[in-house]
């Protein structure tokens, strides 16, 4: 099986110039029965000299990761996203995929957003109960009936303001990583 797609910086054998194409580091073509080429075993046209010859160096790779977003195994900060959407921007400004930036493409969630999330919805699902087992089970002065139910709306209202606020900020990045 071939290794995920990615960004690859090549340096010509004839003029030295550099130009940017998109391939595997393994195509996958030795289980098939052909040999398995490495980068510059295989042949690239130059677009500077025009020239096709294998020979070419690898000056840079995009990271694995960047096609593969948004992936849970292969996280990607929002940053580095963004410095490899650039340089993709720039050199495939054609290419269908940037159609899919903030919609179905885009890094995952940096785990430390996700852990708030997480700790919100917690503390949700936690005052919801509480607050449920008390009212039934509790035999409560109607004072503190009343304190104890506005209390926990208004923490239940303090954490969605909170969780729609973390929304809002990631489609915000979103929208700042598609333009
Ligand atoms: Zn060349």
């Amino acid at each position: 099986m071939a290794t995920p797609a990615r960004m690859v910086q090549l340096c010509c054998p004839s003029c030295q110039s550099s130009h940017w194409t998109i391939d595997c580091d393994y195509t996958g073509a030795h289980p098939l029965g052909k040999k398995e080429l490495y980068y510059d075993e295989r042949e690239y046209t130059c677009p500077n000299c025009g020239k096709t010859s294998c020979g070419y160096i690898v000056l840079q790779k995009s990271p694995v990761e960047f096609f593969l977003q948004p992936s849970e195994h292969y996280p990607m900060s929002q940053q580095e996203f963004d410095h490899w959407l650039r340089i993709f921007k720039a050199y495939f400004p054609d290419h269908p995929r940037l159609s899919r930036v903030g919609k179905d493409w885009h890094p995952l969630q940096k785990p430390k957003l996700r852990k708030g999330r997480t700790v919100l919805n917690v503390i949700i699902g936690g005052t919801a109960g509480i607050v449920t087992v008390v009212l039934l089970f509790f035999p409560l002065t109607t004072g503190t009936r009343d304190f104890l139910f506005f209390a926990s709306i208004a923490v239940l209202l303090a954490c969605h303001v909170v969780l729609k606020q973390y929304g809002r900020k990631l489609s915000q990045r979103r929208t700042e990583a598609a333009s």
